[in-house]
């Protein structure tokens, strides 16, 4: 489903005013605070220097477990081979970036005029220019995959393209800093040849870069339950499911639509993590084997473990 990523973040705000959460923008949650094995709250700094915020219950949705790990939470970061990527290898992160003075009506053609272009997970999957550039000779930049796919909201405009897989660990700020500075220049490198092979782009200028690079996978925590690949396929039920997920995946274990009513339930416990008390995660840090993580990093995965009500 493809949306407008500007409007997006205005929408989010009203979320946020409409719910009464007070919202604190800048700012970095950095060290758990403990008693004992309880966390009680958490430190952050900002511009406005270190705080301590105590809270009933502290959720650590950093998508890194950050605020668990620091607080002695056991954590799994590519611990074992799952699809072709093997141990120590995390998925790669990609900068999204925009185009516009695009004319989106010969893209939309273009894409038309091959059905496996027409990928039915991977919205447009263009590669027929790609293909003709390195058969020119062209000398495509570092990491840029052979195809790239798009969103697209508005007339004369790409806002979300997706092209660039780079290696990262994003846990560590200097490949966090590497990662994005060296896909913008990929990027920049791109635009010309995508220019001169790819239809309706031929007066393509960037528009924007994601406001930082996009990371798919880092740590995990170990919860009182681990999901696994299995459990999506066998659609397991658990005496403490928070929700339903379709059976469906998108990662290293390959790509499967949701295109039937198959679902699996998603436990409670997932979200929990052993040893330390009052701390919940949710998101793609949650707790699940390395295969399942081609499912629970999906962005309405991560929905459904940070909707639970008490
Ligand atoms: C390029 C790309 C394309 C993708 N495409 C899809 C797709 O098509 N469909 C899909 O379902 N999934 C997709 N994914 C995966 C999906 O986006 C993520 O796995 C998902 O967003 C994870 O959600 P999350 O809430 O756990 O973490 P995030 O979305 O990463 O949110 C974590 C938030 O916490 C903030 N944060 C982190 N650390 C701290 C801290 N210490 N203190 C304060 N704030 C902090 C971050 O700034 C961020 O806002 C894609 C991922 C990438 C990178």
């Amino acid at each position: 489903m493809a949306y407008d990523t500007e409007m997006f973040k205005y929408v989010a705000d009203e979320y946020i005013k409409e719910n009464g959460v007070i919202p604190v923008l800048h700012c970095l949650g950095v060290m758990p605070l403990m008693e004992g094995n309880t966390i009680v709250g958490v430190v952050t700094e900002s511009k406005s220097g270190r705080l301590a915020i105590r809270a009933k219950r502290v959720i650590d949705c950093t998508g890194d477990a950050d605020i668990a790990y620091r607080a002695g939470v056991e954590c799994v970061m590519a611990e074992e081979k799952t699809g072709d990527l093997e141990p120590g290898y995390l998925m790669g992160g990609t900068l999204v970036y925009g185009l516009t003075d695009v004319d989106t009506a010969a893209v939309e053609e273009e894409a038309d005029s091959d059905p496996s272009q027409r990928h039915p997970v991977m919205h447009r999957k263009m590669y027929h220019g790609i293909e003709k550039a390195r058969a020119a000779g062209e000398i495509m930049p570092p990491y840029t995959n052979k195809s790239f796919i798009y969103n697209r909201v508005t007339k004369n405009e790409l806002p979300a393209l997706n092209h660039c897989v780079y290696p990262v660990d994003g846990t560590d700020v200097l490949s966090l800093t590497k990662a994005e500075i060296e896909s913008r220049k990929s990027i920049m490198d791109i635009i010309p040849i995508l220019r001169k092979y790819e239809k309706g782009m031929e007066n393509a200028k960037l528009r924007n870069f994601a406001m930082s690079i996009g990371v798919r996978e880092t740590r995990r925590i170990i919860g009182e339950y681990r999901m696994e690949f299995k459990d999506v396929f066998d659609e397991k039920t658990f005496p403490d499911a928070i929700g339903v997920y379709p059976v469906c995946m998108d990662g290293p274990e390959g790509v499967l639509p949701a295109f039937t009513e198959a679902y699996f339930q998603v436990p409670y416990r997932i979200t929990v993590p052993v040893k330390i008390e009052n701390l919940l995660v949710a998101g793609r840090c949650c707790s699940s084997k390395r295969r399942a993580v081609t499912i629970t990093r999906q962005v309405d995965f991560a929905m459904v473990t940070g909707c639970q009500r008490q």
